[in-house]
């Protein structure tokens, strides 16, 4: 791999305060694309109209800098790139790979409470994907979101450099929707898109976007475009190691910037949460951390989140 090669992204969704787990992805992106001489690109990821604010993303973008991670790419807002999901997306209906829906709400649901009663997975049950030339086109303009047509057979499977690969079988994965009835991207696709366009090399994220990717992997095939290489970080837990949550621990990274934490001890800290020092060392900064990096010393443990730990590395600077 040449150096200029290493492209990633950090990819917040403004749906509210700067979360903790944002930092903590954040500094691995920082420090890989540091490592290998390549650039860390900045992503809002407000495609859900209902939940993302502006103000969430000044906070959040505020909260990083705060931390002392810089970006040298965006921020780009997905809001703003609309029509190049929608130029995707007649793509992917133009090759047969996906399919308008015009299923109501309450068919969606009538659907769901069927499966609930018969124990069957709750998906959905394909009727659009079905549909004639003639049946489809008697929807004209009805307001219709488009799905990913999964294959019936065959599986995928999802390499992370990380783990052993993990198989997944389509008849496992539901018609994904791609664009909703709004007119704005899902996640999914969105993501694959703009990881593609914007050359991204790397995909380092949260543990909980694992089940995401064989889908992710069905759009890259799909487009005939050859997929990043993921790694996923373990989750940030609570004591009881249950996924970090603002009950059991606080998320927010105003909190610790209100009461006082030195940043350097903050990223030190999540360093240390899925990573460590080949010479064991617990107290560095982050340049230290740079030159001394590797993925090799990753933990996959599930890090618990130790407050204690935080106020000793606080106390050390
Ligand atoms: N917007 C997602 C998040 O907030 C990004 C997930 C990803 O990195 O693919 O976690
Ligand atoms: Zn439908």
């Amino acid at each position: 791999m040449t150096q200029s090669q290493v492209r990633v992204r950090i990819a917040p969704s403004p749906t509210g305060a700067p979360h903790v787990g944002t930092a903590y992805i954040g500094l691995f992106n920082y420090v890989f694309a540091r490592v290998h001489g390549g650039q860390c690109v900045i992503r809002i990821e407000d495609t859900d109209q209902a939940r993302s604010e502006r103000r969430y993303e000044e906070d959040i973008l505020r909260s990083l800098r705060w931390v002392g991670l810089a970006w040298d790419e965006g921020p780009d807002r997905q809001s703003e790139r609309l029509p190049v999901y929608r130029e995707h997306v007649q793509q992917l209906l133009d090759s047969g790979a996906a399919y308008r829906c015009w299923c109501t709400p309450e068919r969606l649901e009538a659907v769901r409470q069927q499966q609930r009663q018969d124990k069957a997975p709750m998906r959905y049950d394909g009727h659009c994907r079905y549909l004639t030339e003639a049946e489809a086109k008697a929807h004209g303009d009805q307001p219709s979101v488009v799905r990913l047509k999964v294959p019936e057979d065959g599986s995928t499977v999802v390499h992370d450099a990380f783990r052993d690969p993990i198989t997944i079988e389509h008849g496992q994965i539901d018609d994904q929707v791609l664009l909703k009835s709004d007119g704005y991207p899902t996640y999914h696709l969105a993501n694959v898109v703009d990881d593609h366009v914007m050359e991204i090399s790397h995909v380092i994220r949260a543990e909980e976007w694992i089940s995401s990717t064989p889908k992710h992997l069905m759009l890259y095939h799909a487009f005939g475009w050859a997929p990043p290489v993921f790694m996923h970080m373990p989750l940030l837990r609570n004591a009881d190691r249950s996924k970090i949550s603002k009950r059991k621990n606080p998320v927010s990274l105003r909190y610790y910037e209100r009461q006082g934490y030195l940043p350097e001890a903050l990223l030190n800290f999540l360093a240390l949460m899925g990573w460590s020092m080949p010479d064991e060392r617990e107290v560095f900064t982050l340049a230290e951390m740079i030159e001394s990096f590797s993925f090799d010393r990753i933990s996959l443990g599930g890090p618990v989140f130790d407050l204690q730990k935080l106020e000793w590395l606080n106390g050390m600077y």
